[in-house]
């Protein structure tokens, strides 16, 4: 969706720091991170929030999770814990119309995201 940063990382139009890609997701890192690692998983396809996924794309959903685990094993933080953390909508802090899971290890700057 043109306007949307989300999808212009993901398709290569604005910069991120990516460190995953596949036919599905793109992971990369925040530009504001609240830890010492702090990663977006962003559906490649542009999905406005949790609210907009159907059920028929439950294999997203089980990717963006899966995605999640395998990159927290990568990073190094599998053993010692991590957090993820899907914001949706305006009273639960989401500040970026395309839904991300945020993938947070290390100490945490406190709860609050975005
Ligand atoms: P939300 O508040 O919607 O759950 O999280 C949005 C996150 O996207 C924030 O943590 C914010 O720092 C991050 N973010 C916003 N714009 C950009 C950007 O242009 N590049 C990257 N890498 N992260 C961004
Ligand atoms: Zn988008």
């Amino acid at each position: 969706m043109s306007g949307c940063i989300f999808c212009q990382i993901v398709n290569g139009e604005a910069p991120g720091r990516i460190v995953h890609r596949d036919a599905l997701v793109t992971a990369f890192h925040d530009r504001r991170p609240i830890s010492a690692l702090h990663l977006l998983i962003v559906p490649n396809e542009h999905i406005a929030s949790l609210n907009e996924l159907d059920e028929s794309q439950s294999a997203l959903a089980a990717h963006l999770l899966f995605t999640a685990q395998r990159l927290a094993a990568q990073m190094g933080v599998a053993e010692k814990g991590y957090r993820l953390v899907m914001n949706t909508g305006r009273d639960g802090g989401q500040s970026v119309a395309h839904l991300h899971l945020h993938l947070i290890a290390g100490r945490l700057a406190g709860w609050h995201l975005g």
